[in-house]
C-alpha cells in the first residue's frame, strides 16, 4: 500500500469510502482525507469497553465540528455507525480496557495492545460496507510512529485486505494515509488538509490519552501527557513546530 500524495485530486472519487472513526488525532485526519477525495464518507466507530471512553463521545463532536467549519466537506458526510463490541474487552484484558497501570510486558509490547483488535475493526468495517455498497475502508493504521503493534504494521493490512476481497468475493480497497507518516508529519497533512482551522480542531476537540483524561490542556490538546499515546502526540506536535516554526496556529475555532 503505497502513501496517497497529499494534493487534493483534482476530480472527487464518486465511490463511497467507510472511515474507521475513534475520535483519536490519526482517524481525524483519515476522515478529513476521505472528505478531501470522496463523494461521499461515512464513519464507523467501535466501543469495546475501551478506558478512554470519552474518544467515542468527541467522536460526535469532532464530525458536527467538520460539518461546521468545512462547508465544502459538510455534504459528503454521510451516516455514523456504532458498533457494540464489548466482547473484545473481556475477553483481551488490556490496560485499555481494565483499569491497570500501562507498562511494557515482556514481549516489548505495551500492554495496552488489544490483540487482533484492528482486524477484528476491519473486518466488521467491511461487513458493514457490504451491506452498504462501500468497497473502500480507510483506517488510520501507521507503523511508522506506533507502539509496536502488530496488526498496524503495512504487511497486516494488506493480507486483511486480499483475505477479505477473497472473503466477499468483491473488489475491497484498504487505504492507510497514515502509514508511513510519522506523528509530525500527521500533523504536517492536517494542515494541508484543512489549514489551521483543521488543526485547531484536533487539538480542541480530538482525543488520544490512554487514560481518558481531558483535564490539562496542552499545545497540542487535552490529556495526562505521560502515557504512551500522549507522549507519541506531543512529541509529533514540538518535532512538526521545531521543523515548521509557527506553523501551529494558536487560535481555537469560534
Ligand atoms: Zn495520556
Amino acid at each position: 500500500m503505497t502513501s496517497p500524495s497529499v494534493s487534493p485530486p483534482t476530480k472527487l472519487d464518486p465511490r463511497p469510502a467507510l472511515v474507521l472513526f475513534s475520535g483519536g488525532q490519526d482517524s481525524t485526519c483519515c476522515l478529513a482525507w476521505a472528505l478531501e477525495r470522496h463523494a461521499q464518507v461515512e464513519t464507523v466507530g467501535f466501543d469495546y469497553g475501551q478506558r478512554h471512553r470519552i474518544e467515542l463521545r468527541q467522536r460526535e463532536v469532532v464530525r458536527t465540528q467538520l460539518a461546521q467549519h468545512f462547508a465544502h466537506w459538510a455534504p459528503r458526510l454521510g451516516p455514523d455507525h456504532v458498533l457494540d463490541l464489548g466482547v473484545l474487552g473481556r475477553i483481551s484484558e488490556s490496560a485499555l480496557t481494565q483499569d491497570r497501570a500501562i507498562a511494557l510486558q515482556a514481549n516489548g509490547l505495551p500492554n495496552t495492545f488489544v490483540p487482533g483488535r484492528n482486524l477484528v475493526f476491519l473486518t466488521l468495517a467491511a461487513a458493514l460496507g457490504y451491506r452498504r455498497s462501500i468497497r473502500i475502508l480507510i483506517g488510520g493504521m501507521c507503523e511508522t510512529d506506533f507502539s509496536g503493534y502488530p496488526d498496524c504494521r503495512d504487511a497486516t493490512i494488506q493480507a486483511q485486505q486480499a483475505a477479505l476481497a477473497l472473503g466477499l468475493n468483491e473488489e475491497l480497497q484498504i487505504l492507510t494515509p497514515l502509514m508511513w507518516r510519522d506523528k509530525a508529519q500527521i500533523w504536517a497533512l492536517t494542515q494541508e488538509l484543512g489549514g489551521a482551522a483543521l488543526v485547531d480542531l484536533v487539538v480542541e476537540h480530538t482525543h488520544t490519552c490512554y487514560l481518558g483524561q481531558r483535564g490539562q490542556r496542552h499545545d497540542w490538546g487535552y490529556g495526562c501527557g505521560s502515557c504512551p499515546a500522549c507522549e507519541l502526540r506531543a512529541g509529533g506536535w514540538q518535532r512538526w513546530n521545531a521543523a515548521a516554526p509557527g506553523a501551529s496556529p494558536g487560535a481555537v475555532p469560534a
